[in-house]
Parts: C-alpha cells; sequence; structure tokens
C-alpha cells in the first residue's frame, strides 16, 4: 500500500511537470524555478495524498492571470519609445497579490512567472496575509534622466493602476525599482484614483506611508536567517569571512549586518566586475559610490591601494571565503563555481537574491554537506517588511525603526525554525530547500482546499 502510495505520487508530480514542460517549452526559468519546487514536494504527496485527491499542485502551478501592456512615454530628445509592461498575479489565497516590480532589459514572461511562482511560497512562510505576485517591465533604467525615469514610471501605472488596490494586488521594488520608482508610481495612481490608499504600494519613503527598516529588510533579514542556521551549528558570524556578490539595496545591507556581526566582508560586485579588499569592505565607500554618485564599482580601488578590482562578476567565487552571500542576480552561481567555492572551504551558503544557485550547484552544495540557505526563506525579509509596511498603512500609523527591526528578526527566526522542521519532519533533515518548499507549500495548499474549486 505504501509503495503504491509513493509511485502515486512520484507519478503525479511528474505528469504535472511533463504537462508543464509542454505548455511554456519557451520559459527556462520558470521551468527551473517549478523543477526545484516539485522535486520537493513528493513526500508531501505521500503523506497528503488529498492534495493529490484535489490535484493542487496542477492548480498552483497555473497564474490566476498575467497581465501584459504596452508602456509608451516620451524621452528626454521628445521621441516616443516603447516597452512592456507585465504583472502576474499568481496566487492570493493568503492574501492579496504581493512581489515586486523589475525593470530591467531582460525581464520577459519567462523570469516574470519564475519570481511570481517563487514569491507565494515565501510570502507564506513570513506567516503574513500576502499572496504571491510580481510584475515590471524591459525598460533599462540604466543612464535615464531623473525626468525620464519619472515620465516612465508615470505611463507604466497609467495602466497599471486598473489592475492593482490594497486589497487587490501590492507591488513594491525589486531590481531597478528603489523608493524614487516607488514614489513616482504612488503618485500618479494616487492622482488617478483620487484616493489616499497608502497600502497599495509598499517599499515607500518613510514619511509619506513607507515603513522604516523597509530599505535594511531583505539584507537584515538574511543575515538573521544565516545567524539560526551559524546559532544551529553552536557557530557565529564572528570573523567569518564572507563574500558578497552585488552592491545593490539587498548587498549592501547584508553586509552592514554581516560586519555589525563582526564577520569579514572582503569582497561584493556590481554588473561589471568584483572588488576584493583583503582589509575587509569599507561599506561607507560602497555606499558612497553606489548611493550618492551613482558610479561602478570599479571607482572602489581608486580610494583603497590595497583592494583589487577584477573585470567580469562569475570570478567572485573563487575567492575563498566561510560565508558566501549571492546578493545579485539569477543564475550567478552554476555547478562549476559551486565546486570551486566548495574546494575552497565554503561552510554556509545563503542566497540574498531569487534564484541565484541554478540546479546544478544545489544539488553541489547539499552533496558536500554545505548548509544552504534558500532565498525564498533567506530572502524573505524584504516582503515581510512590507506586509508590516501594508499593516502600519491600515492602521494610519508608524511604527519605530527599533520595533520593525524586531518584528524583522523574530519573522526571520520563524522562517528558519518551520523551514527547519518541516525537512526534519519529511525525513530529510537539515535540507531547507526542501523543508522551505514544504512548510510554504502546506500553507498554501490548506488554503485551496478551504476554497473549494470553482
Ligand atoms: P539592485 O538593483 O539594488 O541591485 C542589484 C545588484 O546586482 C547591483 O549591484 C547590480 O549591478 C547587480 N546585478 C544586476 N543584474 C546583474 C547581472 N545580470 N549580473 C551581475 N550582476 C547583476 O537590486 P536588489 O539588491 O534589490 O535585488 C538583488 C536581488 O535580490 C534580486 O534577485 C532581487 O530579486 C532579490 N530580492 C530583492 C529584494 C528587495 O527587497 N530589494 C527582496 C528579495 C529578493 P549593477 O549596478 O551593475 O546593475
Amino acid at each position: 500500500m505504501e509503495t503504491a502510495i509513493k509511485n502515486n505520487a512520484q507519478q503525479y508530480v511528474d505528469d504535472v511537470f511533463t504537462k508543464l514542460k509542454k505548455k511554456n517549452a519557451h520559459q527556462p526559468e520558470f521551468l527551473q524555478a517549478a523543477e526545484e519546487i516539485f522535486l520537493s514536494l513528493v513526500p508531501v504527496f505521500e503523506k497528503n495524498p488529498k492534495y493529490m485527491e484535489h490535484n493542487i499542485l496542477d492548480r498552483l502551478v497555473e497564474p490566476d492571470r498575467i497581465i501584459s501592456f504596452r508602456v509608451a512615454w516620451q524621452d528626454d530628445q521628445n521621441q516616443v519609445q516603447v516597452n512592456r509592461g507585465y504583472r502576474v498575479q499568481y496566487n492570493n489565497v493568503i492574501g492579496p497579490y504581493k512581489g515586486g516590480l523589475r525593470f530591467h532589459p531582460t525581464v520577459d514572461e519567462s523570469i516574470m512567472k519564475f519570481l511570481a511562482f517563487e514569491q507565494i511560497f515565501k510570502n507564506a512562510l513570513t506567516g503574513q496575509a500576502i499572496g504571491g505576485g510580481k510584475g515590471g517591465s524591459d525598460f533599462n533604467p540604466k543612464g535615464k534622466s531623473d525626468a525620464e525615469i519619472m515620465r516612465f514610471c508615470q505611463a507604466f501605472m497609467t495602466e497599471l493602476y486598473r489592475y492593482i488596490g490594497p486589497d487587490v494586488d501590492v507591488p513594491a521594488g525589486d531590481i531597478g525599482v528603489g523608493a524614487r520608482e516607488v514614489g513616482y508610481m504612488w503618485g500618479q495612481y494616487k492622482r488617478i484614483r483620487g484616493a489616499y490608499e497608502a497600502g497599495v504600494l509598499t517599499g515607500k519613503k518613510p514619511g509619506f506611508g513607507g515603513s522604516l527598516a523597509r530599505t535594511e529588510a531583505t539584507g537584515y533579514g538574511l543575515i538573521y536567517f544565516v545567524e539560526e542556521m551559524l546559532r544551529e551549528e553552536k557557530d557565529s558570524f564572528l570573523n567569518k569571512k564572507v563574500v558578497v556578490s552585488g552592491s545593490g539595496n539587498v548587498a549592501i545591507y547584508a553586509i552592514e549586518k554581516a560586519q555589525h556581526f563582526g564577520a569579514h566582508v572582503v569582497a561584493c560586485s556590481d554588473s561589471s566586475g568584483y572588488i576584493y579588499d583583503p582589509e575587509g569592505i569599507d561599506l561607507k565607500l560602497v555606499k558612497e559610490i553606489k548611493e550618492v554618485r551613482g558610479e561602478r564599482i570599479k571607482a572602489y580601488v581608486n580610494e583603497r591601494p590595497n583592494a583589487t578590482y577584477s573585470e567580469g562578476c562569475e570570478n567572485i567565487w573563487s575567492i575563498p571565503c566561510d560565508i558566501a552571500l549571492p546578493c545579485a542576480t539569477q543564475n550567478e552561481i552554476d555547478g562549476d563555481q559551486a565546486r570551486l567555492l566548495i574546494a575552497n572551504g565554503v561552510h554556509v551558503v545563503a542566497e540574498g537574491a531569487n534564484m541565484p544557485s541554478n540546479l546544478d550547484a544545489i544539488n553541489e552544495f547539499l552533496n558536500a554537506g554545505v548548509f544552504f540557505g534558500p532565498g525564498k526563506a533567506a530572502n524573505a525579509g524584504g516582503v515581510a517588511v512590507s506586509a508590516l509596511e501594508m499593516a502600519q498603512n491600515s492602521g494610519r500609523t508608524y511604527w519605530s525603526f527599533q520595533e520593525v527591526d524586531e518584528k524583522l528578526h523574530s519573522i526571520m527566526k520563524a522562517i528558519y525554525k518551520e523551514s527547519s522542521e518541516a525537512a526534519k519532519q519529511h525525513g530529510f533533515e537539515g535540507n531547507l530547500v526542501i523543508g522551505s518548499n514544504i512548510a510554504g507549500f502546506i500553507k498554501v495548499a490548506n488554503g485551496m482546499l478551504v476554497e473549494g474549486v470553482y
């Protein structure tokens, strides 16, 4: 009997994935994200055949809807430019659709769907009342004037506004979308709606509906999560050598908190190359270069003579370290880079970015006994504080930095505990990939059972 269920569970997952591959053959990132989650779920179906009976996986993997729209805007030379905008509303069983907006030339339907699918599980893990979604555009903000950014954001929102709302779908920032862009979109939404619906967007500036600690939340949350991983092994950040990729929002605040806990962070990057500073990254200088001057990370070595700059970012993973924190973008660590990190003695890898390690890399880490923190658990701090921003907006109130930070800290601890326990209960102790996928899935699946099919 038990073997029959086992076969059924594997067969069920295989069948749904085969169908998915056929329907989405040209969406490699989406299929990669789906495969990673599907591989974790067989033990759940073995334990709870009712999820198979209600065909939960097949229902969950099809987005509620995908919206795509034209964004026409005028550049500084009065030329009309056209981009494509997206919003994927994936699943709202736990709360309104929630997930960031990405402005980057690589944005397409596959990227949007992979991010939105992962977001369902991540948001469920936070324990907050938020469903999963994601959006963005293939617009490239690099080199654009402030006025062009504003006009693009307004044009984008002029179309998007009809699909979102504080109880419907609540976008936020992601790559290429920070507080400035959120501010422009928020202003346009308010103008069109004629109402102050602060909870329609998160990542707003503090004082104008934004939450304190939202800027720091993903990076700090990542470090709180790794702190729990290290605690499990009776260890800490003190004197650990850390490599962080990226030098954007997530990377900067991960470096800040890791340094605060006594870690020795020696490298970071941007999309052009990486810097290595054996004396430890001067974060004040990185912030000055990236946040104030808007320069490339290369500029760092002009002011730190012992630091070196290398063109191209892949080789950042050749730097020996105890802890590696990929915080730039998807698929930045492949099998070769993972093997290099392992050969150099990496002990912990935790993902600040979404899907920065490909499946090959994840398998290498798990097989080598590297303690691996997957993005949907480790970087959930950003969206968790976004949900706290929604709560503050609903109550028309503001909480102090300390209050939000304390809530963030306890949410990250809880995510670690839940993921770790789910892994243990399903026979995969120490495997946080399986644990976080299962813990997130069960919450959403149970909600789908309650709702029924329509
Ligand atoms: P930012 O735009 O602030 O920073 C991104 C950083 O990654 C920059 O240093 C950028 O370099 C680098 N980068 C971007 N694309 C590439 C690429 N193709 N190759 C190499 N480097 C690249 O974004 P965030 O810090 O907000 O986001 C980083 C990652 O974290 C993303 O995967 C995002 O989805 C994820 N994330 C973000 C959250 C948030 O709250 N911000 C929440 C959860 C996850 P350059 O400056 O040269 O472009």
